[in-house]
């Protein structure tokens, strides 16, 4: 298989990566200097099973994977904010032989058994990027695992999802090629580095492109602002940033110019509420490009920029990627009604090779060599994919009707005293289930009346869709992309 970077031989002087909130006190490095600092580190890791990268939000996370890759180590990312109990089933899961961190790291007890790499940023001996070249780019079988990465528990405990280094490199060709992403692009980050959304696109995208990252260290709408002025190109968010650009926006013109000329607005990892996304482009003219994607499969499916705005959708397979939807009875969704509802099952070379540890569940989760996504969602009569929901959480079976909590939460969202919402099905001796509206609302002194929430759903989807309970909560349980974590919300 090719090189997964062949920038860090042919672009040396390129920046690479930037990394901190402020320019002038960022650690920047050029592709020379990666080389140098993964080529080194590559040698160290020669022969280790597995390592545990201790993923903050710097520089040094991104010269460890590139290294460990280089290696053709697997690596797994550490969440370097987890509780210790989920700590101690990723290491129970993925038993690394090795930790990378950086020096002033300080990992907690559970991991002072491993032995410990400092990863290097700078390399002050010579070491020649023809050490990179005589060293390799890796394994040349595509099929050798890149990462074991955990999923983010959002529907249960995180399972370790083993990567390949195929799906790693269709994933990111094929987002290149329906995103024009080229070696020109700056890409502006502030995700964490220890999921798929963070690391493997917003990491090794740009680095397999021969482009930039210019990470922010945390987000902030005013670091954006700085960044996409100063030459950064595309943005990728979770919806939770992009509700607060939202909100930023009215009062900001630098955020309204630095938005409007950006060359692409990314938004993935959960849905991206059709109001936020209105009022973005009725502030800046643009619209944010919705993908679709999981740990499992890499990335699926994505709205095409420069086509019809498609709020609300997902849009359509990448390149390589075939998409299915199959109905609860087993038949493969033939048309595109916008109404039907199914799961979505993925094919293609951007697909994972196995849960770690869990035989059962990658059988389970597996029809031939079609992947079971677990998601549901319809397909409109372009074609686009509306997804509506996760099976295990989101599809409410009321009155005989199967009704996606997706589309209610966008309707509560548009309602203007509702700031955050979330829909959850509970069992009812007469609909089977009923469907229970989470509601913060914009101002908790007046929130708004039960029945008028209920009317405005019916109003704008259909009567059977209204909920019938309504719980107002000030925050709704979340992970740290933002993900709302329904398993989490109180008893009802
Ligand atoms: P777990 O599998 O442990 O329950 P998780 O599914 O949230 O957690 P990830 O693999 O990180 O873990 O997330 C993938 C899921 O995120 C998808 O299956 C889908 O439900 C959701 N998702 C990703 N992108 C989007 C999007 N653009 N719109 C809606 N949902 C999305
Ligand atoms: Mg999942």
């Amino acid at each position: 298989m090719s090189a997964l970077f062949p920038a860090l031989r042919s672009r040396p002087d390129r920046t690479a990566l930037r990394f901190g909130a402020d320019p002038a006190t960022a650690e920047t490095l050029t592709y020379e200097e990666l080389a140098r600092a993964a080529g080194e580190l590559a040698v160290r890791l020669s022969g280790a099973t597995r390592v545990a990268v201790w993923a903050t939000p710097t520089a040094r996370t991104a010269v460890a994977v590139v290294a460990a890759l280089l290696a053709g180590v697997p690596v797994v990312p550490l969440n370097p904010r987890v509780g210790e109990r989920e700590l101690a089933h990723v290491l129970a899961d993925s038993a690394p032989a090795l930790l990378l961190a950086g020096p002033q790291d300080e990992p907690p007890a559970a991991l002072a058994g491993l032995p410990r790499i400092d990863v290097p940023t700078r390399v002050a001996h010579f070491t020649p990027v023809s050490a990179v070249v005589a060293y390799g780019d890796g394994p040349e079988d595509p099929g050798s695992p890149a990462f074991v990465v955990y999923t983010s528990g959002t529907t249960g405990p995180p399972k370790g999802v083993l990567l390949p280094r195929r799906a790693v490199a269709a994933s990111l060709d094929a987002l290149a090629e329906v995103w024009s992403w080229t070696e020109e692009d700056v890409l502006v980050h502030a995700l964490p580095l220890f999921h798929v959304h963070g690391l493997i696109l917003g990491v090794l995208g740009p680095l397999r492109r021969g482009g930039e990252v210019r990470h922010l260290g945390a987000f902030s709408a005013e670091g954006v602002a700085r960044e996409l002025a100063a030459g950064g190109t595309m943005l990728f968010g979770v919806p939770t940033m992009y509700h607060r650009l939202a909100e930023a926006l009215p009062g900001d013109p630098a955020l309204v110019e630095a938005l409007s000329g950006a060359r692409l607005l990314v938004s993935g990892s959960a849905a991206l509420p059709v109001r936020d996304h209105e009022r973005i482009t009725a502030a800046t003219g643009r619209t944010v490009v919705e993908r679709y994607g999981m740990s499992e499969t890499l990335m699926n499916t994505s709205v095409r920029p420069g086509g019809p705005p498609r709020p609300g959708t997902v849009g359509t397979p990448l390149p390589g990627v075939e998409v299915r939807l199959v109905e609860e009875d087993g038949t493969v969704l033939g048309g595109s009604d916008g109404e039907t509802v199914g799961e979505v099952q993925v094919r293609g070379p951007n697909l994972f090779s196995g849960y770690l540890n869990r035989p059962e569940a990658t059988a389970e989760a597996f029809d031939g060599d079609w992947f079971r996504t677990g998601d549901m969602a319809v397909r409109e009569a372009d074609g686009a994919i509306r997804l509506v929901g996760r099976k295990a959480t989101d599809l409410i079976k009321s009155g005989g009707y199967k009704i996606g909590a997706g589309e209610i939460e966008n309707a509560l969202l548009d309602h203007p005293g509702v700031r955050e919402a979330a829909v959850t099905g509970e069992p009812d001796p007469d609909l089977g289930e009923r469907i229970v509206a989470w509601i913060v609302p914009a101002d908790p002194a007046a929130p708004p009346a039960d029945a008028e929430l209920a009317d405005h759903v019916a109003r704008l989807l259909a009567p059977h869709k209204r909920p019938r309970t309504v719980r107002l909560l000030d925050a709704l349980p979340r992970n740290d992309l933002g993900k709302v974590l329904k398993k989490r919300l109180p008893a009802g």
